[in-house]
């Protein structure tokens, strides 16, 4: 009885300290602070960086506080938010734009309509996103596979264990990892936090995960850092996505950026350092 009451005393103070740590995180509106830098608490996981040490959730709420909410996923509905993730492989995000126009004004942003149609036609449909033809079969993969488990019901797949549902997503032919993780998280609102190249990018430059860290390395040290968020983790990766747009690309451009004080001695890491960080 002694053993249960002091288990679950320290279930109760691990979920209050949680409680606390997210509402010091992200609040609850993810409203911007006023001035970050007098708000600065050292909760949470804490990321090492040599004699530098900064939480995760500082860098979420630095970016948060300069860029503001970033409002996405831009899409109508749950098939629609489906349909741009898988479009926008290897394409900016203008061409999907005017691939999704294509698909609504046909009336194809509708499950049954959109898996009824051939896949060449639809190839033809989406060819301003690029790779047309490897895309239209991958939806049409992606398609198949929610009619055969969930009937076509996007609520029923979405209403599936998280971790099932994924596993299912990557035995998609042509849906890795980050298309897997933009649908669990924009269009089924699931906590499955996306990396891209702008968030292994600017992690590793900034030396909060190491040179080699994979996609599942890094979603793993995200997700074990971060209150289990589906908002938290759509307004970071958003926030990742602008600051590696504006800053952060093949070459950093650190100068202004809402990260350079979270920055290693010497500037970034990584094998820019020579021309970027001693520039
Ligand atoms: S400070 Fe430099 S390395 Fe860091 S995110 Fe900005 S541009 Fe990238």
């Amino acid at each position: 009885m002694h053993d249960l009451q002091q288990s679950v005393s320290r279930r109760y103070r691990h979920c209050l300290s949680l409680w606390h740590w997210c509402q010091a995180a992200v609040g609850t509106t993810l409203a911007p602070r006023p001035a970050a830098a007098k708000h600065r608490q050292k909760a949470g996981r804490l990321l090492i960086l040599g004699a530098m040490t900064v939480a995760l959730r500082e860098v979420f709420q630095q970016l948060y506080d300069h860029y503001g909410p970033q409002h996405w996923w831009p899409g109508e509905s749950a098939l629609e938010i489906m349909v741009g993730a898988v479009l926008t492989q290897n394409t900016n995000w203008k061409n999907v734009e005017r691939a999704i126009e294509n698909l609504r004004e046909a009336g194809l942003l509708e499950f049954d309509a959109l898996r009824s149609i051939r896949v060449e036609e639809l190839a033809e449909l989406i060819r301003p996103a690029g790779y047309y033809r490897q895309k239209a079969r991958r939806l049409h993969n992606l398609l198949e596979m929610i009619h055969h488990r969930y009937g076509g019901s996007l609520g029923e797949m979405f209403a599936t264990d998280p971790q099932l549902l994924r596993r299912r997503l990557l035995e998609v032919n042509g849906i890795g990892p980050e298309t897997a993780d933009s649908i669990l998280l924009y269009a089924g609102n699931l906590p499955s936090f996306v990396v891209d190249a702008y968030t292994a990018r600017v992690f590793k430059r900034h030396g909060w995960i190491e040179p080699e860290a994979d996609y599942h390395t890094i979603q793993q040290f995200c997700q074990s850092s971060l209150p289990c968020d589906a908002a938290l983790f759509n307004e970071f990766h958003a926030l990742l996505v602008r600051v590696g747009k504006e800053h952060c690309g093949t070459r950093p451009k650190c100068e202004g950026c809402p990260l350079a004080n979270l920055l290693p001695e010497g500037g970034p890491l990584g094998e820019d350092r020579q021309e970027a960080g001693e520039a």
